[in-house]
């Protein structure tokens, strides 16, 4: 019997964790051991593993040196990827294993929820790597413009609603490449790359035109929900945009007040006046601008007070754990009055429970969007979503919910 189980192996010097790991894992079927040292994990490890939880921080050998030494002996075990320390490590840490080829199919940021441990393990089986990487297949400009023609993109939407009467106000469209070879492709991975190969913008324009359709086909049922788009600093490089958005929103019908233009990585944008130029015009006509990711990555104060932004949406890295975690909780409660004060509307990104929800209430903030609320979904669900979310004892989580990412290949 045993000989079938997985086999997991986590590796973390805080012996508390890697039995809590360890305990999670053997409850879902799995054989699992725990390494708190190298000599552990070098007596532990074997290429019979199937899944290797690690943390990034330890004494003797961390964790980027266990990456290498994986990575080396070309293995094959799937990785999930724990720290405590900085969201930012994390990031890099998964984007260095994908790019050595391993297979990480997780990244926590402790403190983690038992769900969240349990969901990395139980969708193992049909997991495919969180980021495709380019020694793995053709992901270049060619299968870019392949899925361009062959129509392998598609949006999904997640709800907005607010904090003050769970009313639904908007929904956030987000890009999913189904590759017809490796399955479902992150927008994190696959938009930088479009950016690189001069095809976002055929994309962003792809992504206006099913959003604003899905706009009139809400609109003629009765349905005006703000929808919020995602277009990078980087591409706001097209002195005509405002003109030719202003245009594709009439087409439809529609009005520019209700398309909010979500901007991440502001400060790389190649040319910061002609961005500006393009924002504040947008603006201007009446589009909602919100900074994306706030108080991550690219986006900073700098830009807050510099371009015409109405809306600032806080950071899931600091919104999933805010309710366990007193120091994310008071980045998120100045985030919030920060927005505030300088007549910002506040959006919580990465709600996945009531306890967050409450917290958020508790600070002010306008509206939320997570997991808890709804996963991003087709169109076509969610009216049926805002049915059982507005019902007074509705089950509002699973039902018309999209499959994880991952496991949209086995589906
Ligand atoms: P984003 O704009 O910050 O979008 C929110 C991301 O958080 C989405 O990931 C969403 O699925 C995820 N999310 C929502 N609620 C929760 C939650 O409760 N917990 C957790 N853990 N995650 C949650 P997704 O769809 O993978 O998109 C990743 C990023 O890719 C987006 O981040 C956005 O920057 C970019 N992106 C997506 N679609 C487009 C697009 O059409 N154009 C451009 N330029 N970028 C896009
Ligand atoms: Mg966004
Ligand atoms: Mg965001």
């Amino acid at each position: 019997m045993s000989t079938q189980k997985k086999r997991l192996l986590v590796v973390d010097d805080e012996r508390e964790m890697a039995d809590f790991v360890a305990n999670v894992a053997r409850r879902i079927g799995f054989d699992a051991a725990a390494a708190e040292t190298a000599s552990d994990f070098a007596r532990e490890y074997t290429s019979g593993v199937d899944i290797i939880v690690l943390d990034l921080f330890m004494p003797e050998m961390d964790g980027i040196e266990i990456i290498r030494f994986l990575a080396e002996n070309k293995s094959r075990a799937k990785l999930i990827l724990m720290s405590g320390v900085d969201r930012s490590i994390l990031t890099s840490a998964e984007k260095l294993a994908a790019e050595s080829g391993l297979n990480v199919i997780a990244a926590l940021g402790k403190p983690f929820r038992k769900s969240e441990l349990q969901e990395a393990l139980t969708n193992h089986a049909v997991a495919t790597p969180r980021y495709a990487h380019k020694t793995r297949g053709s992901l270049d400009v060619a299968a870019l413009e392949q899925a361009i023609a062959e129509k392998e993109f598609r949006l999904v939407f997640q709800p907005q609603v607010r904090l003050h009467d769970r009313s639904w106000c908007g929904v956030e469209a987000l890009l999913r490449w189904q590759h017809s070879l490796h399955g479902p492709i992150s927008p994190d991975y696959f938009i930088p790359l479009a950016e690189e190969f001069g095809l976002i913008d055929r994309i962003t324009e792809y992504v206006f035109d099913e959003a604003l359709s899905q706009c009139r086909r809400w609109a003629d049922l009765g349905h005006f929900p703000e929808m919020s788009v995602n277009v990078s600093a980087r591409t706001l490089q097209d002195l005509e945009l405002p003109e030719k958005l202003e245009r594709q929103v009439a087409e439809y019908g529609l009005r520019a007040h209700q398309i909010t233009i979500e901007i991440t990585e502001t400060s790389v944008a190649h040319d910061l006046r002609t961005s500006l130029d393009i924002l504040t015009r947008l603006r201007i006509k009446g589009f909602v601008l919100s900074i994306d990711d706030f108080g991550t990555g690219y986006s900073s104060m700098l830009q807050l007070v510099e371009a015409p932004f109405t809306e600032l949406k806080v950071d899931r890295a600091f919104v999933g754990s805010m309710a366990l975690d007193s120091n994310l909780r008071s980045v998120v409660s100045a985030s919030i009055k920060l927005a505030h004060e300088i007549g910002m509307t506040a959006v919580a990104e990465g709600v996945e429970d009531e306890a967050t929800w409450q917290a958020l209430a508790d600070l002010g903030c306008d509206t939320a969007q997570g997991y808890w609320i709804a996963k991003p979904m087709d169109g076509a669900n969610i009216l049926d979503w805002w049915e059982d979310w507005s019902a007074p004892s509705g089950n509002h989580q699973e039902a018309t919910n999209e499959p994880p990412l991952a496991s949209l290949a086995a589906g």
